[in-house]
């Protein structure tokens, strides 16, 4: 295999996860004894860690304390995940299923770039029976920035499937900081504007390419396979 792929998860591949958003309020309530949620913040393109930092700080709580128990929120989020569960309705955007199957027959390795805790990504990825796709991955736990996240997943790949990083990974993703985190490390990024940010956001952002959405297989499946 001489090519990777990456994908963020929201908004990329699919819609919303109510879930995902619930078991914030949860674990901030549980954990830290804050009635909030995340939307006192803008959390597009951050990582879960960042958002439980931003969040908490718009309440007044000082990094000590919430580093403090970062962990455990991290964990109270994934057990609240787990039980609502049954009722998110995962919605996957336009595309997607064509574009992964297509990318897999032609024998490209995929992973998830994502700020999602790895439990709650994969679980919504479970809820699409899209998991099989997603051989490596770089998730919201293993840690705060984006870009690390990004060379986790190469690392992954390197390790585990014997995948030489030159020139040859890529990542698509909604937000300017899905793009950045791309650049900063070193691979090509593909913009997709199917999030909040536009087309020219994305092209501001430094992406190498960016479409409207992941609908148009061929012309998506050739820009890797140059
Ligand atoms: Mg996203």
């Amino acid at each position: 295999m001489n090519k990777l792929v990456l994908f963020d998860i929201d908004k990329t591949l699919i819609a919303s996860s109510t879930g995902h958003k619930a078991a914030f309020s949860i674990a901030f309530k549980e954990v830290y004894g804050v009635d909030t949620s995340i939307e006192v913040i803008q959390c597009h393109g951050k990582t879960d860690q960042q958002i439980i930092y931003e969040v908490l700080r718009v309440s007044g709580l000082d990094d000590t304390v919430i580093k403090s128990k970062i962990d455990l929120c991290m964990e109270t989020m994934v057990n609240a995940f787990k039980k609502l569960y049954k009722e998110d309705n995962i919605v996957i955007l336009h595309g997607v299923r064509e574009l992964l199957s297509a990318f897999k027959k032609n024998n490209i390795l995929m992973g998830l770039v994502t700020g999602n805790l790895e439990p709650i990504g994969r679980g919504k990825m479970k809820k699409l029976n899209l998991n099989q796709y997603f051989k490596v991955g770089g998730f919201g736990n293993e840690h705060i920035n984006r870009t690390e996240l990004v060379k986790i997943a190469i690392k992954k790949a390197q390790t585990n499937f014997n995948f030489t990083f030159s020139n040859n990974v890529f990542l698509f993703g909604d937000a300017p900081q899905d793009i950045n985190a791309g650049r900063e490390a070193g691979v090509k990024t593909i913009g997709v504007a199917t999030g909040i940010y536009t087309k020219k956001q994305l092209e501001s952002s430094g992406a190498s390419m960016v479409v409207d959405n992941l609908k148009n297989t061929n012309y998506l499946l050739r820009y890797i396979s140059e």
